[in-house]
């Protein structure tokens, strides 16, 4: 699945056009205030998080300020 990442409101959006068309998953962080859609109709998973928030999961690496794997 592709991963995409948006503004908040542009995943709310995307799961509302997907409503009642898609098989979807929601889940939302309120750790990171973020927002992510899994939809099995457009083989998309969309998602407010930051490319940065999803690295600091992997604590099998760690990273410099921007991100980057050091
Ligand atoms: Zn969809």
């Amino acid at each position: 699945m592709e991963v995409v990442h948006k503004s908040q409101e542009s995943v709310k959006k995307m799961i509302k056009n997907c409503e009642g068309r898609h098989v979807q998953q929601v889940a939302y962080s309120s750790y990171h205030d973020a927002l992510t859609q899994v939809c099995f109709g457009c083989n998309k998973v969309r998602t407010s998080l930051t490319k940065f928030d999803i690295k600091k999961f992997d604590n099998d690496y760690e990273y410099d300020k921007d991100g980057n794997i050091i």
